[in-house]
């Protein structure tokens, strides 16, 4: 070995979904929206030209900041923007978990908030979900160096009531407490109205599933005046630009588009709500998700038998090989033709290989 080897920080890293290179697959592996962005983006993007792109972007993104604030009803002091909620969450673990004493997630959750742990040599204690796969708020009740879980929970879409994520911010007042809402838009209740009580919470949220904007890579963060500025200085200490200008602008004109962001996202509860009945007739269970996407296992069929499948006929969805969860898939809502695409080639396959109707 090297002498310099030892010296290098070497890291698990975190595994996002495939994004294959055929474009004729049914995509319902990484939660993205089927629907486009909203008009508006197209149209500001018809209006764009090189020309600001000579010149570094606005450090703060004032515009993006400034159209999330009067999007969200907060203000504009309140809110931390980078580059999809990850560089959000990356810059959060970063500033507020310092602590010797270790931060608590939840065992089955988004799985990057351990690759950020280990990287940063944070320490964490990852608190199982229930058996119905939920969060127990008295997990999160003894001394901690901060506390983060997504609301909706990922990869099970099972939501916290606002009195519950209350419990647990009210159990926690000495620590930051990361609420990560980038799926609240399917049929949740945001947590913003908590911050008026609680100056350690933050909320994060995305413009990648609500928004349709997976591939312009913006996110952000609503906290007090106080907690953004601790955010923005590590931000300024590790790149200033961190975005772009095409993001600010394409951004401010879907933070804009109530509307259309409205509508889609109702497109979207609806379809689910429908695949619930769908799955279920097909014999597969699940947790009530309010994300966009389902969380299931078969009764009969093994999932990674069912992902291999699937995947052979171009149906893309996510399977984790990991404790607990080994026998799940996590499937993203599509549109209404996706998905009925999903359970004919379900019906059929079920039908053949288990007699299943
Ligand atoms: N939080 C959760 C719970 C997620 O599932 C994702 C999507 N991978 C993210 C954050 C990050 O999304 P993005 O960086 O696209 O905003």
């Amino acid at each position: 070995m090297k002498i310099w080897e030892s010296n290098i920080r070497k890291v698990t890293p975190y595994v996002p979904g495939e994004q294959p290179k055929r474009t004729d697959v049914i995509k319902l592996n990484t939660n993205e929206n089927p629907y486009p962005p909203s008009p508006k983006v197209a149209e500001a993007l018809r209006q764009m030209n090189t020309e600001p792109m000579r010149k570094y972007p606005d450090p703060e993104a004032r515009m993006l900041v400034e159209a999330i604030a009067r999007e969200e009803g907060v203000a504009s002091e309140q809110v931390f923007v980078g580059v999809g909620s990850d560089d959000v969450l990356a810059m959060i673990f970063m500033t507020f978990f310092n602590s010797p004493k270790p931060i608590f997630f939840p065992d089955i959750t988004y799985s990057f908030y351990d690759v950020w742990a280990d990287m940063l040599r944070i320490p964490y204690e990852q608190k199982p979900l229930n058996d119905a796969f939920e969060i127990e708020s008295g997990d999160y009740y003894p001394e901690n160096g901060g506390v983060i879980f997504p609301n909706p929970n990922a990869p099970t879409g099972a939501l916290l009531g606002l009195d519950v994520v209350e419990d647990i911010l009210a159990h926690n007042q000495d620590v930051i407490v990361v609420v990560d809402e980038a799926y609240i838009d399917f049929g949740g209740m945001t947590c913003t109205g908590l911050l008026e009580r609680y100056e350690n919470l933050i909320v994060v949220k995305t413009f990648s599933k609500s928004r349709s904007m997976a591939g312009m890579r913006i996110g952000y963060a609503i906290a007090s005046a106080e907690l953004i500025r601790y955010l923005n200085d590590v931000k300024y200490s590790f790149n200033s630009y961190t975005m772009n200008q095409t993001a600010i602008v394409l951004g401010a004109a879907a933070a804009e588009d109530h509307a259309y962001f409205e509508e889609t996202r109702q497109k979207i509860i609806a379809t689910r709500e429908n695949a619930k009945t769908e799955l279920r007739k097909l014999g597969f269970s699940f947790a009530d998700s309010m994300a966009n996407f389902l969380f299931v296992t078969h009764e009969r069929v093994p999932a990674a038998e069912l992902f291999a499948a699937l995947k052979e006929q171009g149906i893309y969805v996510r399977y984790f090989n990991k404790p607990r969860i080994d026998n799940y898939l996590r499937v993203t809502i599509g549109t209404d033709e996706e998905m009925e695409r999903l359970y004919a080639f379900l019906r059929e396959y079920l039908g053949e290989n288990y007699g299943v109707l």
